[in-house]
């Protein structure tokens, strides 16, 4: 795809960019940040649940953008090139990604860093050599799936990893390229971190991740990295970032997060239409069922034609399904009622709403006495007439 797309950033409350919402004519998407913690990737699920709600309320692609970029921690709608441009921005691996990795690490933990440097000190070049078992056919005619014979020797510096911190949910390996045989200036120890979880945790799903890393190196330079981090954590940093870093597990350039937008006096934006002005109001709705009561509400920034349509809407339905219980009757749906024309007080004061940039607008449709259903008022407004008549009548 070549055709430039908008894209919104989106941050948790501490200042990770959690991934994007990007857009293009007809689609509405979500993308995650690869690099991302675990707590920001499920933050990052709540964003895709919006960014689908809002594109089902029929707004457009950049509608949905418009709207969300309004919210906390949202950045402002962005261009790129194209959807290639937004996946390298969320391919970008930061410092902070490197320190979150590196705090995983249990520096307090001696004897787990003492079994590291002994279990890969004892391995053997036998250890190395990592032999296959299965792979014949059995009488039946059956194959038997291969499977890696894995030493006692070799078992313990995998478990010495898990000992030391270097295997964590923290790197989310299905979301980040396999890591690659080491390159010659040495693993940094956060890529350490990274090589460590993605082949340990994959071996559970595919046999062999072990074998592999064994078989080219990566398995001997993830302990060498992380022992000399354990050893001198400062120097080992500054070492390996003067080396230029090789290899697919490479970080990328840093790009900040976007800086928090200041508090600019925007005119309000109607929630519906994203049309201007728009007054801050809400609509209420009652229902009253004998025993059961129920109550909408309707509230944000709106523009004439959208607050008109919701004021008539609710309030016919109040009208028409809002008496049908004591204190229904006498107490919510008055209520209701007042404070639904109060609130189209403010409304009716706009002017007609520019045009929209979220979507469709509201239709305000007929005014609330030609809607059939308001009448259905009459019947409690007419008894509760009745009641207070008979009511005098008697007493005199
Ligand atoms: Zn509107």
């Amino acid at each position: 795809m070549s055709s430039p797309v908008h894209y919104i950033t989106l941050t948790a409350p501490d200042g990770e960019v959690v991934g994007y919402a990007w857009g293009d004519d007809t689609d509405v998407e979500w993308m995650h940040r690869k690099a991302s913690s675990s707590g920001a990737y499920k933050a990052g699920l709540d964003w895709y649940t919006k960014v689908h709600e809002a594109h089902g309320r029929g707004l457009t692609p950049l509608g949905v953008l418009n709207l969300l970029s309004r919210e906390p921690g949202a950045g402002p709608v962005t261009e790129a090139p194209d959807l290639a441009a937004l996946e390298d921005l969320a391919g970008v691996v930061t410092p902070a990604d490197d320190r979150r990795l590196l705090a995983q690490l249990d520096r307090d933990n001696a004897a787990a860093w003492q079994e590291l440097a002994e279990a890969f000190d004892a391995l053997t070049e036998e250890d190395r050599d990592v032999q296959w078992g299965g792979g014949h056919k059995s009488p039946s005619g059956a194959t038997h799936v291969p499977f890696p014979r894995y030493s006692k020797a070799l078992f313990r510096a995998v478990q010495a990893l898990h000992g030391v911190g270097a295997v964590t949910p923290e790197h989310r390996w299905r979301h980040s390229p396999m890591p690659q045989a080491p390159p010659a200036g040495g693993l940094r120890p956060a890529d350490a971190v990274r090589a460590a979880t993605a082949v340990v945790t994959a071996e559970r799903m595919s046999d062999g991740e072990i074998a592999t890393a064994v078989e080219n190196g990566l398995l001997d330079a993830i302990a060498d990295s992380l022992r000399a981090w354990y050893a001198d954590p400062a120097a080992e940093q500054t070492r390996l970032e003067a080396a230029p870093p090789a290899g697919r597990l490479r970080s990328a350039p840093v790009v900040a997060p976007p800086a928090p937008r200041p508090e600019a006096p925007a005119p309000p934006m109607c929630r519906f239409c994203g049309g201007s002005p728009a007054a801050d109001v809400t609509f209420r709705a009652h229902r009253g069922l004998v025993l059961f009561m129920g109550f909408k509400k309707m509230a944000g920034p709106m523009c004439m034609t959208c607050g008109l349509a919701v004021h008539r809407a609710l309030t016919t339905h109040t009208l028409c399904v809002g008496w049908w219980s004591p204190f229904s009757l006498f107490v919510f749906a008055p209520l209701t009622l007042v404070r639904n024309l109060l609130a189209v007080r403010e409304v009716k004061k706009l002017p007609a709403p520019g045009p929209g940039t979220l979507g469709p607008r509201y239709d305000p449709g007929v005014p609330i006495h030609r809607r059939p259903r308001a009448y259905v008022a009459l019947v409690p407004a007419l008894w509760v007439l009745f009641m207070i008549v008979t009511g005098l009548v008697g007493g005199a």
